[in-house]
């Protein structure tokens, strides 16, 4: 065993606000977890400007937030590892998680927490404005459109609840889809096509973001048909990307229930999966809410759950060697 294989009672994968919540409650139950934090240190809210719905907080920007809840969760003494777990085996305990570095991990207990990432159309004009008029999250961000015109481009269940939600804000909101069908369950779609606010854009593909640079900002939505190739410009202050999410359950889809395309399956009202000492928080088990402040709950949940399955097996009582912090002596940089 060299100085990068180590063991820790509860390895947290991800960090997200759902990892961060697992690390500062499994800290304070004296676990003295170890979080890695994969390729997006801080998550989702990382990629995105201002949060108004964090509590405690009327306006934070997503990086800062993040940066917070990482400072939270390192002051209460999770070990915060900079690596990306590549292989997780679950199949017996302690699990076994292998990183990109080489380092290779066991632990008594895993907090799965690898979120999930919204699809997108992969324009390069839609990357440029996102946070700045392109969202995929109508619950973030409608409330940023009061009075303003949208579109919203999909069409299945996320798509249509996401364009009936939003008439909550925009004066109008054009819903463009390639088909001229909706994917979505019956009942929605009588609900969009009877709303006065909603304008449905058959065969259209959106082509191109138009905006401003300075500031940067939306200020149309170029479509194309897509059998005449006729284009179309819609005037929108947002764009909302409601293709989709996909759960980053790669690592464990060959070893736990998945649903809803991809999900990770949990015991109703617990974070536990069906193989005892693995748990799942956040977007990652969480086809619906998908928000920063359930993700934290459930993160919260999962190191509750973690000590007291620990504690069943004898394994959380606080040992007198502190582990040294990142997989060798060094410090993370703060
Ligand atoms: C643009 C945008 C704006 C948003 N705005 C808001 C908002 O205003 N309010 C709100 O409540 N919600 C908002 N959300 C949603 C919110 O960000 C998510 O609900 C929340 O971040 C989910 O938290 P999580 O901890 O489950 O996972 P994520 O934030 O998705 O984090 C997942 C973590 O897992 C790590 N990971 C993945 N795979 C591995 C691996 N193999 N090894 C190690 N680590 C791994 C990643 O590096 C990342 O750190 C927004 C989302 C987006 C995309």
């Amino acid at each position: 065993m060299t100085d990068r294989n180590t063991h820790t009672k509860v390895l947290i994968v991800g960090s997200g606000p759902a990892g961060y919540t697992a690390g500062v409650y499994a800290s304070r139950a004296m676990l003295e977890p170890m979080l890695i934090q994969g390729i997006e240190p801080g998550g989702q809210l990382t990629t995105t400007t201002e949060v108004e719905n964090w509590p405690g907080d009327t306006e934070v920007q997503g990086p800062d937030l993040m940066a917070r809840m990482e400072a939270h969760a390192r002051a209460m003494g999770t070990n915060i590892v900079h690596d990306i777990v590549t292989s997780l085996d679950l199949s017996k305990r302690p699990f076994t998680a292998t990183c990109d570095s080489g380092a290779v991990v066991t632990a008594d207990a895993v907090i799965l927490a690898t979120g999930a990432r919204a699809k997108w159309l992969g324009l390069p004009s839609e990357e440029k404005f996102k946070g700045f008029g392109v969202s995929a999250c109508a619950t973030c961000d409608g409330f940023f459109y009061r009075g303003q015109e949208i579109v919203v481009v999909g069409g299945g269940n996320t798509a249509v609840e996401e364009a009936l939600f939003l008439t909550n804000f925009a004066s109008k909101v054009t819903l463009v889809h390639r088909r001229d069908t909706l994917r979505a369950e019956k009942i929605l779609q009588d609900r969009l096509l009877k709303n006065p606010k909603i304008v449905t854009l058959w065969h259209h593909a959106v082509e191109e973001v138009v905006g401003t640079t300075s500031p940067l900002g939306v200020e149309a939505v170029r479509v194309k048909h897509v059998e005449t190739g006729e284009i179309t410009e819609i005037p929108a202050k947002g764009l909302f990307i409601a293709i989709g999410h996909a759960p980053a359950s790669e690592l464990v889809k060959d070893q736990l229930e998945t649903h809803n395309g991809g999900y990770v399956k949990v015991e109703p009202g617990t974070t536990r999966t069906a193989i005892p000492g693995v748990f799942a928080a956040g977007d990652l088990t969480d086809h619906i809410y998908r928000q920063a402040v359930t993700s934290a709950g459930m993160g919260c949940m999962a190191a509750l759950d973690a000590e007291r399955f620990l504690a069943e097996h004898g394994e959380a009582e606080r040992e007198d060697v502190t582990l040294p912090l990142g997989y060798g002596a060094e410090a993370p940089a703060e």
